[in-house]
């Protein structure tokens, strides 16, 4: 994503959620300004998280049950809950998609980058924070919540494009690189 040219979520509000009256073009992707009321609102930037959990070569991918991007591979994890501290959301996650109980290895911060996430015809902007995680043996994986199915899969025999979202194939394609696959 090119850092200069920032992209806001779309338009999303035609009328004013406070005053309900016509906003014109009030509501230019970033924020939305009442012309009539003064009624302001930010389309802030959403915080998620997702786990790169890695052993033996092989990457720990889940597949998507519902939009968007329903059934492409991802990365376990998801949206930050407000006051939530993103290594316990992450826990938390991980305990509804995978039924991990407790974190098999300390979660180590890997990087952070910007997505976007279409839902039910809203384009929200993201910033996905992920971390890496190195257990020592695989924990067992009990799929639920938004997780069609999870798996453990070789680095060499993932493609990028197998993944919904571009945060997560920047992952992988880096991955791959540090691999030399
Ligand atoms: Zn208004």
């Amino acid at each position: 994503m090119d850092p200069t040219r920032p992209l806001y979520a779309r338009p999303l509000f035609r009328y004013c959620p406070r005053c309900a009256r016509e906003a014109g073009d009030g509501d230019d992707g970033r924020r939305f300004v009442c012309p009539h009321c003064d009624f302001r609102y930010y389309h802030n930037v959403a915080a998620a998280v997702a786990a790169v959990v890695v052993h033996d070569g092989a990457l720990l991918i889940t597949h998507r049950a519902h939009d968007p991007a329903a059934g492409t591979l991802d990365l376990p994890g998801g949206f930050l809950d407000p006051g939530e501290a993103p290594e316990h959301a992450l826990a938390r996650e991980l305990t509804e998609e995978l039924g991990w109980s407790a974190l098999p290895a300390p979660l180590l911060f890997h990087h952070a980058a910007p997505n976007y996430y279409e839902y039910a015809g809203v384009r929200y902007a993201t910033c996905d924070l992920f971390y890496r995680l190195e257990p020592a043996t695989r924990p067992p994986l009990a799929p639920a919540d938004d997780v069609a199915h999870a798996e453990w899969r070789t680095l060499a025999t993932l493609e990028p494009a197998e993944f919904g979202m571009a945060s997560a194939r920047e992952v992988v394609a880096r991955l791959r690189a540090a691999c030399g696959t």
